[in-house]
């Protein structure tokens, strides 16, 4: 951010701001969002967070979680609060249309806005941005924000814990995206006193009994493995949503199960919502499913963990997936 000094300047005095984060929120959508929310309010802010759509319940021990407006839900108020920001700060996304609906309230908005995100090709609506697609996260990406704010002390224990939450969502619990700066902020995180077990254990070891028995389901009868092409696809049928009553937030992480098998290098998940069939892909090593989201699929992402949509039902998505395959078959081979 080379207009950090112009954004020090503008947050000398107390400001109105807008925190908002991408649809769907995950870990390190409501974490950053969090952590950057607690530093500005403890600076004298008047801080909001909205989000276009709810977050997975177990982000609802987070600070002030409970605070954060939803815009489904809160359309009005939530566009009353976008409208009066003198500053916007757009986090872990890095397009408008990420935040749906609020994209088109934000677009026209003359306040100054603030990217802070890690995923690839950033658009260009932003005043001040720190974008930076090695970063495992973008709670990493706050602390870099801090560390150039020279305000690094505002990280205490609240907005450390915010951050840890992106940090282990993203990064699998450091199985992925990690870096020798990666472990030198975590280290820091923990001697500022972050429980990691802790956090581990709140935001891990929390699906219900209903999220357990969906996995069992599209394990034993959903489960599709293409040895040819090293990939693995898992489906759910809009039937599978009414007969479990599966909500938002209840299939969060099963794509990566099929990375499980040695020789699975791209992991796909096509389920039909009601009126979209979405998908998430993984995969492992050089190989970028995010060109496969965004060429596609209407989406992106990173390179090893996207997603996208299709409006063509599911036999029909999943027949598209697999004709694409013989495209990349040389590829897929060398992994
Ligand atoms: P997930 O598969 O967990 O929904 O998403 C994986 C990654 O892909 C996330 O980083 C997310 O931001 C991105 N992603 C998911 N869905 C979409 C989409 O529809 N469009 C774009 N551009 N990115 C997506
Ligand atoms: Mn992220």
């Amino acid at each position: 951010m080379e207009n950090i000094k112009e954004l020090k300047t503008l947050l000398s005095i107390p400001r109105d701001i807008v925190i908002t984060s991408h649809r769907n929120p995950d870990g390190d959508a409501i974490g950053s969002s969090l952590a950057v929310y607690h530093y500005l309010i403890r600076q004298g802010h008047t801080v909001d967070v909205i989000f276009p759509s709810e977050y997975p319940d177990n982000f609802a021990w987070m600070p002030d979680a409970d605070k954060i407006l939803i815009h489904d839900i809160e359309p009005e108020d939530a566009n009353r609060v976008l409208k009066k920001a003198e500053i916007i700060f757009a986090l872990d996304y890095n397009a408008l249309e990420r935040v749906d609906k609020m994209g088109e309230v934000i677009a026209p908005l003359t306040c100054k806005k603030v990217l802070i995100d890690h995923h690839l090709y950033p658009e260009n609506f932003a005043d001040f941005v720190l974008s930076d697609t090695t970063a495992s996260s973008t709670c990493e990406l706050i602390y870099d924000f801090l560390e150039m704010m020279e305000d690094k002390k505002g990280i205490d224990v609240t907005v450390g814990e915010c951050m840890m939450t992106g940090i282990l969502t993203d990064t699998g619990s450091f199985k992925y995206s990690t870096s020798p700066k990666l472990f030198k902020i975590v280290a820091e995180l923990l001697e500022r006193g972050v429980d990691d077990y802790l956090l581990q254990d709140v935001i891990f070891n929390s699906v219900t009994e209903k999220q357990l028995r969906i996995l069992g389901h599209v394990l034993h009868n959903r489960m599709e493995i293409l040895p040819e092409y090293k990939t693995g696809i898992f489906t759910l049928t809009k039937k599978d949503y009414e007969s479990f009553n599966i909500q938002r937030g209840d299939t969060e992480g099963i794509v990566n199960y099929l990375l499980m098998m040695k020789n699975v290098k791209v992991a796909v998940f096509i389920h039909e919502q009601p009126k979209i069939v979405k998908i998430s892909m993984r995969s492992k090593g050089d190989f970028s499913v995010q060109e496969i989201c965004r060429k596609h699929f209407r989406g992106g992402g990173h390179k090893n963990a996207s997603g996208g949509a299709s409006y063509s039902g599911l036999s029909a998505t999943v027949n598209k997936f697999k004709r694409l395959l013989p495209e990349y078959a040389e590829q897929l081979a060398a992994l």
